[in-house]
């Protein structure tokens, strides 16, 4: 038997929970002996993980396919777009097979047809924590799939299905194992993190000899046994997320919450179908912070959604101005093919979703800044990652990877990647932070 190792080409696109499958599957394809290559060119075959949320995103896939098929030849497509196979077969009849999200196995066998493994033993040397394509001290963890909610607007239920939930033992031992291969910091991801569990109706399961119920509360004591950073990502304003603010409190979970609100007008709350209890979100969000001072909240919203008045824009801009979050993402409403949001009535112009995102953005941008201002003089732990000659790049826990600020630290130079230091704030602008080390 030859001892070459078929070559796969691998394209990774889309969302962090994306992300993860594409790490599952690359990890898969090296414990059967496949090597992993960089180019089109040096690939036997090419796998496309696509992403199919927004209509941007879908193209931004179908180019990928093409770019694929154009450069190789041969490609599987798998993730959320590969679910509406035929707005693939007919941009790309050449496609050799086509699979839908978290199909490992149908990925598996796609690529087996292609592309026999060759396996040998010697080379099937894999770290027990898998392929990781996040840096090494952070990596996303995902607790389940699906959602079961139908938020008009969005159509992942329609890709994904409704919500399957990990079991809380599989999640504990998974965070365990990265955590053993050098994992500094957990960012617990889902399309709804606080419903985990509904499903299996908060299944008790035994990790370390302990209980733990399959819901979220319960995992977080699980995860901060683990001793490193846990983050909470997609978090909606249930009642029972009042209970993770003692975790928080006592510093066994970071004070930290991605809650994407979408808006504050009850009435296009409603229209979008948003899951969560919106009629107390500002006194909630008052006595989270009572309970919690340092709690930084990350949030998205979309302006011009359909119908959406003046008066309802403005209800969302008085609800900025109080909430005081401290990081913000906002869209305007984009028509997803197949959403029933784009059947409602009363569409609102390109021209004022553009007018309402840029006045959204600069009273945002003014709140952003002010809160960044606030921290200057302070001392904060931060989780480094990476280090050059004009100093460090790192975070803090206000600052989630890839989509908040950094923390600059002009004299780190000589820090490491996956490093927690203690550093002082001196400045602030728009979007980070600028420090020293402190002592
Ligand atoms: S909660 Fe709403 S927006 Fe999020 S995945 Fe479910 S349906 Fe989509």
């Amino acid at each position: 038997m030859s001892q070459v190792s078929p070559k796969v080409g691998f394209v990774s696109l889309g969302c962090p929970k994306a992300l993860v499958d594409s790490e599952r599957i690359l990890t898969q394809l090296k414990v059967e002996g496949y090597e992993i290559v960089p180019s089109y060119g040096a690939a036997d075959a090419v796998v496309v993980n696509t992403c199919g949320f927004i209509d941007a995103a879908v193209q931004e896939s179908l180019d990928a396919i093409g770019e694929a098929l154009h450069e190789n030849g041969k490609v599987i497509v798998t993730g959320c777009l590969g679910k509406r196979s035929e707005l693939i077969r007919e941009a790309y009849p050449d496609v050799l097979a086509i699979t839908g999200p978290q199909d490992y196995a149908s990925v598996m066998q796609a690529v087996h047809s292609a592309l026999p493994p060759k396996r040998n033993p010697l080379l099937d040397i894999i770290p027990d924590t898998g392929v990781k394509l996040t840096p090494k001290h952070y990596a996303y963890l995902k607790i389940s799939e699906g959602c079961n909610h139908r938020c008009s607007f969005c159509i992942i239920p329609s890709m994904r299905g409704d919500l399957v939930s990990r079991p809380v033992d599989e999640v504990l031992l998974e965070a365990e194992r990265l955590v053993k291969g050098g994992v500094k910091e957990l960012l617990v991801i889902s399309q709804d993190t606080s419903a985990y569990g509904v499903d299996v109706k908060y299944a008790e399961r035994q990790w370390r000899d302990k209980s733990y119920r399959t819901r979220m509360t319960e995992l977080c004591e699980g995860l901060s046994e683990l001793g490193v950073w846990t983050r909470l990502h997609y978090v909606y304003p249930y009642p029972h997320v009042d209970e993770v603010m003692p975790l928080m409190a006592e510093g066994k979970i970071l004070p930290y919450l991605d809650i994407p609100f979408q808006h504050a007008s009850p009435r296009i709350l409603k229209l979008m179908k948003r899951p969560g209890n919106i009629d107390k979100t500002l006194e909630r969000i008052r006595n989270w912070r009572k309970l919690v001072p340092d709690l930084t909240i990350r949030s998205t919203f979309i302006v011009g959604f359909p119908g959406e008045t003046d008066a309802e824009f403005n209800e969302l801009l008085d609800f900025l101005r109080e909430a005081e979050l401290d990081r913000v993402g906002a869209f305007a409403y984009s028509p997803v093919d197949g959403a029933k949001a784009n059947e409602l009535p009363g569409a609102v112009s390109e021209e004022l979703k553009e007018d309402r995102l840029e006045q959204f953005m600069a009273v945002q941008a003014e709140i952003s800044a002010a809160k960044l201002q606030r921290k200057i003089g302070r001392t904060m732990k931060v989780l480094v990652d990476e280090a050059g000659a004009d100093g460090a790049v790192a975070r803090s826990a206000a600052d989630a990877p890839e989509i908040d600020g950094v923390v600059h630290v002009a004299n780190g130079q000589l820090l490491k990647a996956g490093q927690f230091v203690d550093v002082v704030i001196e400045d602030a602008d728009e979007h980070d932070l600028h420090a020293r080390l402190a002592g």
